[in-house]
């Protein structure tokens, strides 16, 4: 666990979290109408509020959340773990379906014991169709990490990006609960690349997460078409930090399991606490 300072760019951990009173470019919020993007306003769904969900004694889960449906109308689902009132982070694995292995990571964070000193979000199934297929993209073909409205160009082939930007469902569900939830900070999970992407937003953060995972510097140029990418959406409309995490093509279980989810907590200086235990005598 490292003791060395977050450096000038670590936001302050203490103050609660005011209201965002800005939009996602950071101009005064508009009491009402459009967004600047596409996002249209839907019936609310049934599965999109925040639900109390089933836990044992001790565990960290603070509810459940459907964000949207896949292609294939199967669930996106997040937990909602930690403590309220620290920083916000939201963890993503399974973007591309043939990636699966770290998806273990947030769900070891999931159904462990409680987190401190974290207010955290895990998608460990961002693209449910790419998983039952053994595919990167969703079930339209599409890649979704080249599907989001910033710098989308029109891209065939393995980098798919689809018939426009925000096209796919999967797409549209993330940026909803992203612009609800305005995390601190976002690691995305990938495969099979191996190392922390520090030619981002905040290279003092992302070479902390590099050092914390014990994984090598790189700069990832998303295959030569950095077009559409979550974390790019994501760092430019946002005032916090998306990072993309590549944890090779056949990471160690036992580091998945165990080791890596201790290694992410450490990132914020968060761990998992003893639960609170009233006397019986
Ligand atoms: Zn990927």
């Amino acid at each position: 666990m490292s003791r060395s300072s977050p450096g000038p760019t670590w936001p302050p951990r203490s103050s609660p979290r005011a209201p965002p009173s800005r939009d996602d470019r950071g101009r005064p919020r508009a009491p009402r109408g459009r967004r600047p993007d596409r996002d249209r306003r839907r019936p609310a769904q049934p599965g999109h509020r925040h639900e109390r969900t089933r836990r044992g004694p001790g565990s960290t889960i603070l509810g459940t959340r459907v964000l949207g449906h896949s292609v294939d109308d199967r669930p996106i689902r997040a937990w909602h773990l930690g403590e309220v009132g620290q920083p916000e982070v939201v963890l993503i694995a399974t973007m591309h379906g043939n990636e699966a292995a770290p998806a273990q990571i947030l769900r070891s964070l999931r159904d462990g014991r409680a987190i401190r000193g974290v207010d955290l979000w895990v998608v460990p199934t961002y693209n449910p169709d790419g998983r039952a297929a053994h595919t990167r993209a969703n079930a339209h073909g599409v890649d979704l990490n080249r599907n989001y409205p910033f710098h989308w160009v029109d891209l065939d082939g393995n980098y798919e990006s689809g018939p426009q930007a925000a096209s796919e469902p999967e797409t549209r569900a993330m940026m909803r609960f992203l612009r609800k939830v305005r995390p601190d900070w976002i690691l995305s999970f990938h495969q099979p690349l191996h190392g922390v992407d520090t030619d981002t937003k905040r290279p003092a953060f992302s070479r902390r997460v590099a050092r914390h995972l014990d994984l090598p510097r790189k700069s990832f140029t998303c295959g030569g078409v950095c077009h559409g990418t979550m974390t790019g959406w994501f760092n430019h409309r946002f005032d916090g930090t998306a990072v993309t995490v590549e944890y090779g093509a056949h990471p160690k279980r036992r580091l998945m399991r165990a080791k890596a989810p201790r290694q992410v907590l450490s990132v914020w200086d968060a761990f998992r606490g003893v639960p609170s235990v009233g006397h019986d005598g």
